[in-house]
């Protein structure tokens, strides 16, 4: 069943009220509404809990997709009690974890305004990132780093702005990654809008983001890699340079 899904609209929701509408075989869990981010476009889906009117939790491991992307599976760690259909219960992220990820999210977006080259993958994670470009130049990830920083002191917003499946198909000049489908299928996209009238950056993008670009903090660059002739893999890491092995 088609869920409603409140975080694509307020990605500082952690926590609502949500119905049971279905569960699955393997215990995963269907509802009437989520602020649960569901696995895609590199990041991550949220972990956390459901919470019963006895008070009681059942933990949930991982959020995921399910046939379309209008359907998010809850899905319940092992050895967790499974709810009836019908049952109401409060829904809670694990609000420390979502939101480095919506940290690291964001500042993967900003190194894509740094390194303005095709992105080739990348994969969102609470402690690094990872962002592969299509690039043959040799460049200093300390001046990367300070470039990423200066974007973060500007304190640019970041908003979305929200456009139709044909208005993108029309212009796919603004995608910027290679392999990494952007997010249609829903009759809107949303575009993911860094700096006043999009100065800095706007690209389509379906996961979670901070509001302004200071609340990334301070990262840096902790390598970039090799990976064959025209790819470089820049790993993004939390805290100042200097504290990799
Ligand atoms: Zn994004």
């Amino acid at each position: 069943m088609p869920v409603n899904a409140l975080y694509r609209d307020d990605f500082y929701l952690s926590t609502c009220e949500a119905v049971v509408t279905a569960i699955h075989e393997d215990g995963g869990i269907e509802l009437d509404q989520t602020c649960f981010y569901a696995t895609s476009g590199g990041q991550p889906g949220d972990t956390g809990f459901l919470e019963r009117a006895d008070g009681s939790k059942i933990t949930l491991g991982q959020t995921k997709h399910g046939s379309g992307k209008d359907i998010v599976i809850h899905v319940p760690a092992e050895g967790q009690a499974s709810p009836d259909i019908g049952e109401k219960l409060v829904l809670h992220v694990d609000w420390p974890r979502r939101y480095k990820l919506m940290r690291m999210h964001t500042a993967c977006h900003l190194l894509s305004v740094v390194c303005p080259f095709p992105i080739t993958g990348a994969a969102v994670g609470e402690d690094e990132s990872r962002v592969d470009f299509d690039m043959t130049d040799t460049i200093d990830k300390d001046e990367v780093t300070a470039k990423l920083m200066e974007l973060v002191a500007e304190n640019h917003p970041v908003y979305l702005q929200w456009i139709t499946d044909e208005e993108l198909a029309a212009n796919p000049g603004i995608v910027k990654s290679k392999n990494v489908r952007p997010p249609i299928g829903l009759g809107r996209v949303s575009l993911v809008c860094i700096g006043e009238d999009s100065a800095i950056d706007s690209q389509p993008c379906g996961g979670t983001h901070v509001s302004e670009t200071q609340e990334v903090g301070q990262i840096h660059i902790a390598k970039i890699e090799k990976k064959g002739k025209e790819n470089r893999r820049f790993r993004i890491r939390f805290g100042v340079p200097g504290d990799e092995a």
